[in-house]
C-alpha cells in the first residue's frame, strides 16, 4: 500500500492501533470491528497475561491449536517482552522521552512476519505504559483510538461483575481520565481518533468510515458484522466469546481458564444476541444517585479526549 506525503511517495509502515478506554467500554467490540477488515487483525489485550495473570492462551481456541497464540507468539516471547517492559516502565518519564537501546514491538513483529498481508494490528490493552514502551520502535506507525462510553454503562458493568461501589468507581475513573487527557494531548492529531461506544453501536457504518479513513484502509463490508469471523484474542472481554460461540460449554471452559465465575446476566444477555447491540442494562440497574453522579462526570471524560 502506498501513500503520498509532501509530494514524495513512500511505502506505509505497518500500523499498530491501540484502543484507549476505561475497562468495559466496548474495546473488544471495537477491536473486532477493525479486526474484521481483510488487512487487519485484532490481537486482544497483549498485556493481559501480565496485568491480570491470565495464561497466554487464545480464548476461542482454548486448548486446541491456535493460528496465533502459542504458534506465532509463544509464552516465552511474551514473557521476554514483559520482562523488558517491566525493566523500563519505572523509568518512563514522558511520552517522547522514552529512548531504549532494546526496543519494544517484538510481538507485533512476530505476527507481521507470520501474516504478511496484514497491515494493521489492533491491541486493546489499556495500559498506557505498555503503549509508550512500544512507541520507540520505528518500524511501525502507532495510532490511538480513544473510546468513550457513557460512564453509567461502564459502572453498571463493573458493579454487576465485581460489586464496585459508586465512590470507588468515580475515584478510579477520575484518575484514569486525567491520565487519558495527558496521553491524548501528547499525541499528534493525525495519529489519534476519538469515538463513543454509543455512536459505534448506533451509527456503526459511519464510525467504520471514519476509522478506515483514519487508518488509510478501504471500506470493507465485513466490518459491519464482526461476529461473523473468528478473532483469536488473548485477554479482552469474555462477552465476545459468549456471543461468538453461543455455547455454554465454551463459557464453562473459559470460566475454568480464567478462574472466574462469569456473570450470569452477561451470559444470558450475550448468548441470546448474535449481532452488535446497544447494552442499556444500566437504565434499570442503577439508582438515581448513581445515575446523577456519573452523568455529571461524562462531559469530563469526553472533553479529555477531544469529544464534546
Ligand atoms: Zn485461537
Amino acid at each position: 500500500m502506498k501513500s503520498v506525503t509532501c509530494g514524495t511517495p513512500k511505502i506505509m509502515k505497518p500500523q499498530i492501533v491501540y484502543i484507549i478506554c476505561l475497562s468495559r467500554s466496548g474495546s473488544t467490540l471495537l477491536g473486532n470491528i477493525i479486526g474484521s477488515h481483510h488487512e487487519a487483525m485484532h490481537l486482544g489485550e497483549m498485556v493481559a497475561p501480565l496485568d491480570k495473570q491470565f495464561p497466554v492462551k487464545c480464548r476461542v481456541c482454548l486448548d486446541d491449536p491456535c493460528p496465533v497464540w502459542g504458534r506465532v507468539i509463544t509464552e516465552r516471547d511474551l514473557i521476554t517482552t514483559y520482562r523488558e517492559f517491566r525493566r523500563c516502565s519505572t523509568k518512563i518519564m514522558g511520552f517522547f522521552a522514552l529512548r531504549r537501546k532494546r526496543q519494544g514491538g517484538k510481538p507485533y513483529h512476530l505476527v507481521g512476519r507470520a501474516f504478511p498481508d496484514i497491515n494493521v494490528l489492533v491491541d486493546s490493552s489499556k495500559n498506557l505504559d505498555w503503549c509508550k514502551f512500544h512507541y520507540s520502535n520505528k518500524k511501525f506507525d502507532f495510532k490511538y483510538i480513544f473510546l468513550v462510553r457513557d460512564l453509567r454503562g461502564v459502572f453498571a458493568s463493573s458493579k454487576r461483575s465485581f460489586g464496585t461501589s459508586l465512590n470507588t468507581f468515580a475515584t478510579s475513573a477520575s484518575a484514569q481520565i486525567d491520565k487519558f487527557r495527558q496521553f491524548y494531548d501528547d499525541i499528534d492529531s493525525a495519529s489519534k481518533l476519538s469515538l463513543s461506544y454509543e455512536q459505534l453501536v448506533g451509527e456503526t457504518e459511519l464510525c467504520i468510515k471514519q476509522m478506515v479513513a483514519f487508518l488509510s484502509l478501504s471500506f470493507d463490508e465485513s466490518m459491519l458484522d464482526p461476529n461473523s469471523s473468528v478473532h483469536h484474542l488473548i485477554g479482552g472481554n469474555p462477552s465476545y466469546i459468549m456471543q461468538f460461540t453461543q455455547s455454554k460449554v465454551h463459557v464453562e471452559m473459559l470460566e475454568q481458564l480464567l478462574k472466574v465465575q462469569l456473570d450470569k446476566s452477561d451470559e444470558n444477555y450475550y448468548l441470546k444476541s448474535s449481532s452488535v447491540e446497544m447494552d442499556r442494562r444500566w437504565q434499570t440497574e442503577l439508582n438515581d444517585e448513581e445515575k446523577m453522579a456519573l452523568k455529571a462526570l461524562n462531559p469530563v471524560l469526553s472533553k479529555a479526549v477531544g469529544l464534546q
